[in-house]
């Protein structure tokens, strides 16, 4: 393995994979990802990995938005079997939040996110096995669901085919990004169908 890069990414998170992976998609050659564990070992393997697009500001709710489809799409776009369930979200308050809930949904949709404001009677309708007895409003979105943190950090590197070993363990001393270490993928495996 070469022992410079055009670009070093520290940190084979959710976050690391998708830089180094965009990187080497954009045409960058040599690029190199640098993980002091494992891959996905730190909060992106710890988290529920919803996908939703329910946030309060803007920004991240169009930063959501704009990653969506790479979750959706994932066997077109990255190929290997799908890393995401779409089971539906939906965000409740009580009655005081229920009016800032609604004006949230109106910032969604007129960012284009499919989500709509519901009433209690609506949800229940909706999932007849909640009790909405405290419920002031729900935020519904069709779409939206779960992924595989796990699988997404570490089948970035397997889907780009572009820089066949750029992962690398960062080994030596606590904290140092820098030494060198086993590579992995040697020979990124390209998935071929979708499950
Ligand atoms: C319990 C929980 C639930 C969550 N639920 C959700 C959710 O439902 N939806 C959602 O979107 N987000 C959720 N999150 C947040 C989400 O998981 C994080 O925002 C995301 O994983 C952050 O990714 P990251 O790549 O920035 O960080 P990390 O995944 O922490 O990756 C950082 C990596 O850098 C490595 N590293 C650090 N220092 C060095 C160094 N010096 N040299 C080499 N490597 C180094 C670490 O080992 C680690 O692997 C949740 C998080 C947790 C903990």
């Amino acid at each position: 393995m070469a022992d410079t890069a055009d670009v070093v990414v520290v940190g084979g998170g959710v976050i690391g994979t998708s830089i180094a992976f965009a990187l080497v998609s954009a045409g960058v050659a040599r690029v190199t990802l640098l993980e002091k564990g494992a891959l996905a070992s730190g909060a992106s393997g710890r988290s529920s990995a919803l996908i939703r697009m329910h946030y309060v500001n803007e920004e991240d709710a169009r930063l959501a938005w704009a990653s969506f489809p790479v979750f959706r799409d994932w066997c077109e776009r990255m190929g290997g079997p799908p890393v995401f369930t779409p089971t539906g979200f939906v965000a409740v308050v009580g009655p005081a939040d229920a009016a800032a809930l609604r004006a949230n949904v109106e910032m969604l949709r007129k960012i284009g996110v499919d989500t709509t404001a519901m009433s209690p009677a609506e949800l229940k309708m909706l999932q007849p096995h909640v009790n909405v007895d405290d419920v002031g409003a729900a935020a519904y979105e069709p779409a939206s669901g779960a992924t595989a943190p796990w699988s997404v950090s570490r089948r970035r590197p397997a889907a780009s085919t572009a820089a066949p070993s750029w992962w690398r363990r960062a080994r030596g001393r606590r904290g140092s990004a820098a030494s060198s270490g086993s590579s992995w993928p040697r020979a990124p495996r390209r998935w071929t169908r979708c499950w």
